[in-house]
C-alpha cells in the first residue's frame, strides 16, 4: 500500500529522513501517525524509527537535543522543527510487569515492530508513503480490530500497561478486540496493580474522551481491569450503567471526571480523597469541584448569578457539556449571554478595592475590610448597587457604620 496525499507534517519531517537514508541507515515514520494517516483521521505527534544508533544520528545533523537518549530518543532541530528519532530497539528485559528500564538497539526494524503493542501500531511507513506491514496491521486496521503483536498473552506480561492501552484503542477507534487478546486481557488483569497510576489515569483518560467510551468502559468492567484501579471497586455496578449510557460526548479531562464522579454519586467531600487516589493534579481536582457544583445547579434548574459568577465561563460550559450526556443542559448560546451579561467576572473588575476603602472611608485593614468587599462584591453582581465608585464609597460607609 501506498499513502498518496501525506499531510505536511509527514512532508516536512521528508528531508531529515532522507538525510539518514544517505548516511546509509534506514528510517520511518511508525505509531500513531501511520495508523491514523491511513484511518484518514488527523495525526499529532510523529515519531521516527530509525537504524542509526544514537551516536551516530548525532554525527548527522548539526543540531540536535538528547531528550531521551536512554531509550534510544534524540531530537533533531531542522528548521525551526523538532524530530524525534528513535533508534531501532528490542526490549529484552522485563522487570515486574512494567517498562523495561534496559533496552537494547537493534539494525532490523522487523525487531522494533514486533516489540510494539496492538499489530495496527506495528506498521512503518517509508518518506514516500510506502507502507511496511509486517503482522498484518492493515488488514486489522480495515477490520477494525485490536489484537496484540505475537502472543497477547506474552505481551501483557511484559508490559501489563497494554492492557489499558487496548481498551482505550477500543474507545478511541471503535475497534473490536480479537478474541484471543481479550481473553489474556481477563486472564492477566490482575498485573495492572504494578502499573503506576499516573499511568494508568492518562489511558483512562483517553479512553473517556475517544469515539465509543462506552465500549471502552464494557472491555473495562468485563476484563475486571476495573478491579485493579483506585477505588473503583465498590462502584462496578454504576461503572456498567455508565457503560450502558445512550451517549457519551465528551471534550476534555475535567468533564471526564466530573462524569464519573457524577454517575458514581461521589458526595462533595469525597471528591479530593477519589481524585487524589486517581493522583490527579491539584488544579484538576479544584476545577471538577467548581464543575460537580455548577453540574447540581444546571440539572436542578437553578443557575443563579452568583453560580454562575463563581464557576466562570469555561467551566460552566464544561459542566453544561456534562449535563447533556442526562438531556438536562441549558442552552449553551443562551447561558453564554447570560455568563456574559454578569456586570462583574471577578473581583478585579470592580470599581474599588480595598486600598481605596482604606484611604477614603477610613476602614482598618482587617477582617471587617474583606467583610465589607465581599457585600460589595455580591451587590454588584446582583445589581443592587451599580458597579461605580463613588456609589460604592457610599455604600461602604454606610456598611461601616453598620457593622461597627
Ligand atoms: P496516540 O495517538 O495516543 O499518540 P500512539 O499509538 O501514537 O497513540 P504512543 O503512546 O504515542 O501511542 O506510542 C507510540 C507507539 O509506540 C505506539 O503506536 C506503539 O507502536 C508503541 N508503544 C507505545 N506504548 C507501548 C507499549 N506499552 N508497548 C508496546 N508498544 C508501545
Ligand atoms: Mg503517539
Amino acid at each position: 500500500m501506498i499513502v498518496s496525499n501525506l499531510a505536511d507534517d509527514f512532508i516536512n519531517a521528508e528531508p531529515v529522513i532522507k538525510a539518514i537514508e544517505n548516511a546509509g541507515f534506514e528510517a520511518y515514520f511508525v505509531g500513531g501517525s501511520v495508523r491514523d494517516t491511513i484511518l484518514g483521521l488527523p495525526i499529532h505527534d510523529i515519531d521516527i524509527a530509525t537504524s542509526a544508533y544514537p551516536e551516530e544520528i548525532k554525527e548527522i545533523f548539526n543540531k540536535t537535543v538528547d531528550t531521551g537518549i536512554q531509550h534510544g530518543t534524540v531530537m533533531v532541530l531542522d528548521h525551526g522543527e523538532g524530530y524525534e528519532i528513535t533508534t531501532f530497539r528490542t526490549e529484552s528485559t522485563y522487570q515486574d510487569f512494567r517498562r523495561p528500564d534496559h533496552v537494547e538497539f537493534v539494525r532490523s526494524l522487523e525487531e522494533d515492530l514486533k516489540r510494539r503493542d496492538f499489530t495496527i501500531n506495528a506498521l512503518a511507513m517509508t518518506h514516500d508513503g510506502r507502507i511496511i506491514d509486517l503482522f498484518n496491521g492493515l488488514q486489522d486496521l480495515e477490520n477494525h480490530i485490536i489484537r496484540a503483536v505475537g502472543t497477547a498473552d506474552e505481551r501483557f506480561n511484559e508490559d501489563a500497561l497494554r492492557m489499558m492501552r487496548a481498551i482505550r484503542f477500543a474507545s478511541q477507534l471503535d475497534f473490536t478486540i480479537e478474541m484471543e487478546t481479550k481473553k489474556a486481557l481477563k486472564k492477566h488483569a490482575p498485573l495492572l496493580k504494578k502499573i503506576a497510576i499516573e499511568r494508568i489515569h492518562i489511558e483512562f483518560i483517553k479512553l473517556l474522551l475517544g469515539k465509543n467510551p462506552q465500549i471502552g468502559l464494557r472491555h473495562f468492567v468485563e476484563s475486571d481491569l476495573v478491579k485493579y484501579c483506585p477505588e473503583f471497586n465498590n462502584y462496578l455496578s454504576e461503572l456498567t450503567d455508565m457503560s450502558k449510557m445512550q451517549s457519551i460526548k465528551l471534550t476534555s479531562e475535567v468533564a471526564a471526571w466530573s462524569l464519573i464522579i457524577h454517575v458514581l454519586k461521589i458526595t462533595e467531600t469525597n471528591i479530593n480523597h477519589f481524585l487524589i487516589s486517581w493522583k490527579s493534579s491539584n488544579e484538576l481536582i479544584t476545577h471538577v469541584q467548581i464543575v460537580i457544583k455548577a453540574l447540581n445547579g444546571i440539572i436542578h434548574d437553578s443557575v443563579s448569578r452568583e453560580l454562575m459568577y463563581e464557576t466562570g465561563l469555561e467551566l460552566l460550559l464544561i459542566a453544561n457539556e456534562v449535563a447533556a450526556i442526562f438531556n438536562s443542559n441549558l442552552d449553551a448560546e443562551m447561558l453564554t449571554v447570560a455568563y456574559t451579561a454578569l456586570p462583574i467576572k471577578s473581583k478585579k473588575d470592580m470599581a474599588i478595592n480595598g486600598r481605596q476603602l482604606i484611604k477614603d472611608v477610613g476602614i482598618q485593614p482587617g477582617e471587617k475590610l474583606g467583610q465589607i468587599l465581599s457585600i460589595l462584591e455580591n451587590r454588584i453582581l446582583l445589581e443592587e448597587v451599580p458597579n461605580e465608585s463613588t456609589q460604592l464609597l457610599k455604600v461602604a460607609k454606610q456598611l461601616m457604620l453598620k457593622l461597627a
